[in-house]
Formats: C-alpha cells, structure tokens, sequence
C-alpha cells in the first residue's frame, strides 16, 4: 500500500470537514479558523514503541494512546480540544494494523469532537507524533503556576491502575481485576470534561503522566510552594488494592501513565468543585494542602513517608 492511499483511505474522512476548518488534509498545510474571544492551545507529544507502549499491543490501542496522551495536556490547561496533527511512523503498511490504529484513533476523536486536519507518514520504527490543538476563553486557562498556601490538593480518578496493568501485561495474569487494570494502561480516559469544568475554579493544573509525586513537585515548584500530603487519601482502587496489597501507594505515587488531572483549589471553591464533580464518572479525591515553603511532605498512618524517585528519564 502507498503513501497516498494509505492517507486517503484510513485517516481523510468526509465528516472531519467543519466549519473551524477551512482546508483540512490533501494540501500543504491546514488552514484553521478559530473563533475571536478564545486563546489557542497546543500540545505536542510522541510515543514510540518500547518506550511508551510495549511492542506487540493492539494497533487500537496505539491509535488510542497517541491522541489521548495529547488530549490529556489540553484538558489539563482547562481547554476545549478542537484539532490534531499526526505523524505516523511504520515499520511497514500492514493494513490491517493500520486500519485498527485508525479505529481506535477515531473512536476517542469523535468522542472528544476533534478532528484530524493532517499529518505525515513515514517508514521508520513505530511511533506517532501527535499535536492537539484547543481553545480556551481568553486569559481562562489554568497553568502549574497558581497554587497558593491553603488552597486543597486534589486528583482525579484511580492514579496507580495504569502501572499496574502495564505490569500485568508484561506478566499475563490473568482475571478480571488484571483485565480491569490492563484496560487503563492500554486505554487512558483522557479527563477533557473535567478539565474543562475545571477552568476558573482551580488555581493549578497538570496531567499525571510521570507519577503523581513527581508531577505533584513540579506544580509546587512552578508555583513556589509546598504541600503536605496524606497517602490514606489516595484514591486507590479496589482492583489495585486486591492485586497489589501493600504496593498499591508506591503504585499510585510513582507509577506514571495514569493521565489523571491533579489540581489545587481555595477551600472557598471546595462547594463549587461538588457541584461540578458530580457527574465525572472517574471521581475526584483531595490529597492534601498547600504550605508555604518548597516540596511535598508525605505521610502515611501519621508517619512520614519517603517516596522513591523511580521517574522514567528518556536520556
Ligand atoms: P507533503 O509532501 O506536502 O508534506 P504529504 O504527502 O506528506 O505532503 O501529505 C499529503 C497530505 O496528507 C497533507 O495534507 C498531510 O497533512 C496529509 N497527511 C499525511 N500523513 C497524514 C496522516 N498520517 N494523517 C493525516 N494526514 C496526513
Ligand atoms: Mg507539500
């Protein structure tokens, strides 16, 4: 299969043409129209098989991830994802995996209404390179750089789950618990919704792609804070509990690829937040406070907790 027809039968898709775009995939380059009164968002990032994804996963899942990995950083500035590029890299053309990949990228896409406005594709080790594109209300977006002392510290949904299930993977276990797991490695549900509901409440944002501890420094060293944090807080699963016993926190502090929002709010918007928490189907837990000062203070049953740097480093 060539390039061209590869292009034009998995990825140009009639119902991608909207208003917003103006010339989407076949030309040079997009032309995009964006409504006045919002600012664009832009995130970029790869994945590449080995590093991010363990060879041998469903071409759905690889479709899913590359886009839902990008989705998860414009949810985290509070945006609203409009566009997506995306450089495919293939070892070959196999059809059929293309045409899984496809469906898993377009499953997510259509149900975050973004569309796919162009790309690249080239032969090489498989990886793909996505950039979402968004818009939020002008001067709305929620950056790393607002988290004030008392202000509550808080996540989304079941950070740990996805360590786990990428371990359980590499180890094939087998049974419902491991399958649930396994299900948010393989497909992260990137929190658009909450994200956005998020903007003008919450004081600090970012995705947990790294680990939640070591995202967690990030936002209190970008706003010059620190934070003092209970583990029994965790919102562990009950599946990760059954499977990982006593590793269940390490798991959920540092184990990475959960694409949960971890937020800060002032205790005065703690009412709001109820209100429009209550429908997220993922939940959403409060962890621990901001302090004046720099780093996080871990406690777990009141005593301190010292939580080891595993952070995956690519060089
Ligand atoms: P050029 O040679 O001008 O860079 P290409 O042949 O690479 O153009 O691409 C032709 C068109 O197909 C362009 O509009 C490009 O954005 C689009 N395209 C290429 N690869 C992809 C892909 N994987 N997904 C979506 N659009 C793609
Ligand atoms: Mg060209």
């Amino acid at each position: 299969m060539d390039e061209r027809t590869l292009i034009t039968t998995y990825f140009a898709r009639p119902q991608d043409r909207r208003a917003d775009v103006i010339l989407g995939i076949g030309d040079d380059a997009a032309l995009l129209r964006p409504e006045p009164g919002f600012d664009l968002v832009v995130a970029t990032d790869s994945i590449a098989e080995g590093t991010h994804f363990p060879a041998g996963i469903a071409a759905a899942a690889v479709g899913h991830r590359c886009l839902a990995v990008n989705l998860s950083d414009v949810a985290a500035m509070s945006a609203e994802p409009r566009w997506f590029s995306l450089a495919l890299s293939l070892p070959n053309a196999d059809p059929a995996w293309v045409g899984g990949f496809a469906t898993g990228l377009f499953s997510l896409a259509d149900r975050h209404g973004v569309v796919l406005i162009g790309g690249d594709t080239v032969r090489g080790p498989l990886g793909a390179t996505v950039t979402v594109l968004g818009r939020v209300k002008a001067e709305r977006a929620v950056r790393r750089t607002g988290a004030r002392p008392g202000d509550g510290i808080w996540v989304t949904g079941n950070p740990g789950d996805a360590v786990a299930g990428r371990l359980l993977l590499a180890e094939g276990t087998e049974g419902s618990d491991a399958a649930a797991l396994r299900q948010r490695f393989l497909y992260p549900e990137p929190r658009v919704q909450e994200g956005r509901a998020l903007a003008g409440i919450a004081s600090a944002m970012l995705d947990v792609s790294d680990g939640l501890a070591d995202d967690l420094g990030k936002l209190l060293a970008a706003s010059g804070v620190g934070a003092e944090l209970d583990a029994e807080q965790l919102p562990l699963s009950p599946e990760l509990r059954r499977l990982r016993g006593s590793e269940a926190v390490e798991c959920a502090l540092t184990g990475g690829d959960d694409y949960e929002l971890c937020f800060t709010l002032s205790p005065a918007d703690e009412a709001h937040l109820r209100e429009v928490s209550a429908q997220w189907p993922a939940g959403v837990a409060r962890i621990g406070t901001v302090v004046p000062g720099s780093g996080a203070r871990w406690r777990l049953r009141g005593q301190p907790l010292a939580v080891p740097d595993t952070t995956y480093r690519h060089f």
